[in-house]
């Protein structure tokens, strides 16, 4: 094995940019440490084919930043941080791949802890265990979290719930059109909890295997992929891509509140003014979203069951109080939630300040 870990500059305020490469087994990868204000780094592995190592190193920054505004309003004591492979997750993998990446996190020494993400599963992050003990999301082992989907969904409904109080005045979804776009790990669960507790689905996916379940079992109307923005609906669930909310879909979208999986739903920050001007609530994507880094968070603390469930009942709570804060300032939801993570990261620097 040659592994070159190269220390690249990163951009200011950010905390460590690693590049990574190991020609044997083809590995280049990234890991970016964004933020160790509130603790260890931590924020999942993607597996992606990349145009260019350029486009890597930019979502690396991207997807680091964001975990460390999605870990502080979670409350688990992690700062904020991110890897990305770049490589085809149908065909590059293999285990001395996974092995040279385990060794690069090793040597960071327990600043950044890693996941699964988009193009990883649990047995690749086991291979990565091999030669790290800061790899989680794992199967096994006494404190092994498994699967985070079902946490990210369960979160997701809880807020929605919330979200929904705020607009219709009530949590009920009886009869309430919700479009569920993306029918994946979390996708699906979302849609089931949506379809026992009365709501009226439409799902847009392009599997088709994945639409035709939804159809029958939860008796889900489909819509096509390219018709999600002139549905008629009541809630958007997006749980498939990033960047799916522009100018131009939020500005044709019928639904009057926005609230799903997806990382990065806004194309761009200005968005969000779009949607509130059209009186549309969005919930943030990293405030809704947390639950999967909940349940990795009780791995890393080697907690049980009861600080995952715990810290998934707050989320609601930090969305109320995000709305209720936007209520009242008329700032939009993302601006209150960004504001909310500034302070906790200042008022953890200050505190650290004073000790030292
Ligand atoms: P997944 O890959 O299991 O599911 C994604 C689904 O979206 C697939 O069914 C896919 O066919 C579908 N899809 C792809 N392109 C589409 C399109 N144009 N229109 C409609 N559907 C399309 O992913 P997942 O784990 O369910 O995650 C979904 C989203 O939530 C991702 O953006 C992910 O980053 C985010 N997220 C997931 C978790 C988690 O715990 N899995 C946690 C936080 C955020």
């Amino acid at each position: 094995m040659q592994l070159k870990i190269t220390q690249e500059t990163p951009p200011a305020g950010f905390e460590r940019l690693l590049f990574v490469e190991e020609p044997d087994s083809g590995l280049q990868a990234f890991i970016c440490v964004h933020s160790t204000v509130l603790g260890p780094a931590a924020g999942g592995c993607r597996m992606w084919k990349y145009g260019s190592l350029d486009q890597a190193r930019t979502d690396v920054l991207r997807l680091a930043s964001g975990m460390t505004s999605k870990n502080a309003m979670a409350g688990l004591g992690l700062g904020g941080g991110k890897s990305v492979i770049v490589g085809d997750a149908k065909t590059d993998k293999s285990e001395a791949l996974f092995r040279a990446f385990g060794q690069a996190v090793e040597s960071l020494k327990g600043t950044y802890y890693t996941a699964e993400d988009v193009g990883i599963s649990p047995e690749d992050m086991a291979m990565v265990a091999a030669e790290t003990d800061y790899a989680v999301g794992l199967e096994c082992g006494q404190h092994g979290s498994g699967d985070p989907s079902p946490f990210t969904a369960e979160g997701v409904f809880q807020c929605l719930k919330v979200g929904a109080e705020n607009v219709f005045a009530t949590s009920d979804f009886t009869g309430r059109r919700v479009l569920v776009q993306g029918l994946g790990h979390v996708g699906m669960s979302l849609a089931e909890k949506l379809h026992e507790a009365g709501a009226q689905l439409i799902v847009a996916d392009i599997n088709e295997a994945a639409l035709k379940r939804a159809a029958k079992d939860l008796g889900a109307e489909v819509c096509a992929v390219d018709a999600v923005f002139d549905a008629q609906m009541d809630i958007f669930a997006p749980c498939a891509l990033g960047g799916v909310l522009t100018e131009e879909s939020a500005a044709r979208l019928k639904a009057k509140l926005v609230c799903g999986a997806a990382n990065n739903q806004l194309a761009t920050p200005g968005v969000a003014e779009t949607l509130r001007a059209r009186d549309i609530r969005y919930l943030p994507d990293y405030v809704v979203n947390a639950g999967g880094i909940i349940s990795v968070a009780s791995e890393i603390h080697k907690t049980g069951e009861d600080y995952r469930d715990d810290r998934l009942n707050l989320l609601a709570g930090r969305i109320r109080e995000i709305l209720d804060l936007s209520d009242q300032s008329g700032k939009t939801t993302t601006r209150v939630a960004d504001e909310l993570v500034a302070k906790i990261i200042a008022d953890a620097r200050s505190l650290q300040k004073g000790a030292a």
